[in-house]
Parts: structure tokens; sequence; C-alpha cells
């Protein structure tokens, strides 16, 4: 059904979600339940918005084609007596069992969404999550081989995740060895090391990431963190740094960690603040002046003739720029905070297109 709409999309040059839908909907299989539909309409839309975006950047690029299997509804199933019900046709279900794992992750929430895929059943729930009043700033700093946080009262943690940073070297050595030429060949071995790479270095994030969020929960402290962007810029052929940092550099997972916190400070209502990033490792925390770097990665501040840790200091400076940010919210933090009641209208927009109010008729063009 996604091909189908995609096809139909390049043909007839659609953008927007609305007009696909009217032009496609009555292409796509009957025996299909409706929302089943409008979730291949609403998918094949974002697909073919990057493609659109791709093509812009390189007339070159091939029409898309989805491969992978998959179904993601957020209408029809329901879970009871510890069974996932998914329909297939209308008064017609499947039913899956839910582990107590599972049933346990989800007594109490608001089940939004499933998603099949051949191999997984993915069930997103929703909490309502208030956030609290931070009574202070923990500042996180995240270096090549650790992860610093330094919270206003003075508190210095330090997280080692230097051992992600040798797992990474090892994948990337045994990648510089591989001898065959072939594309293919290459693509699928190399994605397969990728995926072994993961397996091992998400587990070390994930430990850090908790650590840090439960610290400022049970603390009552919000979290500061760099605005990173333009990273990649700085580790580019041409800047005259060896290849070798250069891979270094940019094997860093600093996106990562930042993802996994946000998530989980949000879940635990843990306020989250963003700030730019300038100067953070230069300026002295003590007294803002420009710091002289010394050995050992320490610093040396000629204002007040401190020694000051580099890690620390940057991670320091962070935690005060959220005391200086704090009260006027930050425009990083209004952007995300948006995207949270997304859920329960999305089948509006699949059929709405760019509607703005939700309104009680119904708008599926046909009923099943
Ligand atoms: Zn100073």
């Amino acid at each position: 059904m996604v091909n189908v709409c995609i096809a139909v999309g390049i043909e007839e040059s659609v953008t927007s979600l609305k007009t696909l839908s009217t032009r496609s909907y009555h292409r796509l299989s009957y025996g299909v339940l409706g929302y089943y539909r409008l979730g291949a309409i609403s998918t094949a839309t974002s697909i073919l918005r990057n493609y659109r975006k791709a093509n812009k950047k390189n007339p070159r690029t091939k029409i898309p084609y989805a491969r992978k299997l998959m179904l993601t509804t957020c209408y029809g199933f329901k879970i009871q007596n510890n069974h996932l019900r998914l329909p297939i046709k209308p008064r017609k279900y499947v039913y899956v069992k839910l582990n107590n794992h599972m049933l346990k992750a989800l007594a109490g929430l608001d089940v939004r969404s499933v998603t099949v895929t051949p191999h997984s059943i993915s069930i997103s729930y929703a909490k309502e999550t208030v956030e609290t009043k931070p009574v202070g700033f923990v500042g996180v700093d995240r270096n090549l081989d650790n992860v610093t946080t330094a919270s206003t009262d003075g508190r210095i943690g330090r997280y080692d995740l230097s051992k992600a940073t040798r797992i990474k070297s090892g994948y990337r050595c045994v990648k510089s060895h591989f001898k065959r030429s072939d594309k293919r060949i290459i693509t699928r071995v190399f994605s397969k090391y990728g995926e072994l790479e993961r397996n091992r270095v998400q587990p070390l994030l994930h430990n850090v990431s908790r650590r840090i969020v439960d610290e400022a929960k049970t603390r009552r402290y919000g979290i500061v963190m760099e605005k990173l962007t333009g990273i990649r810029r700085l580790y580019r052929k041409g800047n005259g740094q060896s290849r070798n940092y250069r891979a270094r550099m940019n094997s860093w997972s600093y996106g990562e960690l930042q993802r996994q916190v946000e998530y989980k400070a949000r879940w635990e209502g843990v306020k989250v603040i963003y700030v730019p990033a300038r100067d953070t490792s230069k300026r002295c925390s003590i007294c803002g002046y420009k710091t002289l770097e010394s050995a050992q990665r320490k610093l040396w501040c000629p204002q007040c003739g401190a020694m000051l840790d580099r890690d620390e200091n940057a991670a320091r400076n962070i935690a005060t720029g959220g005391l200086r940010f704090g009260p006027y919210g930050p425009p990083g933090e209004a952007m995300v905070e948006e995207r949270e009641p997304e859920n329960t209208t999305l089948i509006l927009k699949v059929d709405g297109g760019k509607l703005s109010q939700p309104t009680n008729d119904n708008k599926y063009p046909t009923k099943t």
C-alpha cells in the first residue's frame, strides 16, 4: 500500500497529505481497514517528503521503494486478558500474547500505538508528566572518554566512557582491514559490524544517562546540556587534523547520550535546558576570564590564578549557563515541547492535511 501511494505521489507530484489521501485512498485494496490505509498514506507522505528533499540536493536520487514490512496503528487495537488484539477485518482479530515484562511495563499507562514488523511488536505508551521546578542545575559535559557533571552545589560526577571509545576504535580497525572491494558485500558486512558495535556501546551510554537522570531527579535538579551543532564540521578532511584524530572525534557519540538523557529526563519530569556551546571549555568557571591551556587536560586562569580541571570547568560553566538561561526558557526547549500532543491528532493530520483545529465530523473519505 505504501508503494502504491508513493507511485501515485510521484506520478501526480503530490506533496500534501490531504491531496495524497484523496488521490490514492481509493486505489488501495478494499479489503483493508480504513485506518490501515490512512497509515500507509501517512508513511508514504513522509517517504515522499524525504525523497523530494534528497532530490533537490541530488537530482539522480532513486525513486523510493518501501521494502520492510511494517504496520503502525494507533486505532483499533486493544489490550485485554494479557493479549494484544489487532483487527485484520471488521470484527476479525488476531491475538498476540504479551509476556509479563510487557504487561508490567504497560500497567496503568496510556497505550498509544502499536508497530508490527515480521520480527517484533513495539507498543508505545504515554504518561502525563509534571515538570518539577528545579532547585538547582547540573551541567553535563560530554568528552571523548568521559562524561563530567557539575551541579550548582559544587558536586562533581565523573562517568568513564573510555570503554566505548575503545570498542569503536576496535571496530574501525577491523573495518579498515576489510579487503573485498564489492560494494554490496561491504555494505552488508559493515552494517553487521555497525549493529554489533551499537549493541556494545548502547548499554554503556544507557547506564550513564540513567545515572545522571536519577541523580538529578532525587536532588530535584534541572539538567543543562550544550547545544551542539556543526560538530561534524569541526573534524573534516582538510582541517589539518590527522586521519586518526578525525576518525576518533567523529565516532564520538555525543548526540546519542544527549538524546537518552533528554527522553529519560522528560519521562521523569526533570527539566532539560540547552545552552549554546560558546567557550564553555575555555572560560574560567570562577571569574569568567579566558584561561590558558596547561598540561594534562588542566587549565590555568591568569586572572584568579586557579588551576582547573578541563572537564570539571566545562561542566561547571554549563551548569551556570542553566542558571542564567533558566527563567527565559530557551527556544530549543519550546521546540521539543510541541511534539507531545502529536500522537492524539495523528489521524486528523493524515486525512485533514494542515487542519489546525480538530472538528467532530467524520473525516474518513469512505467507511469500511
Ligand atoms: Zn579565573
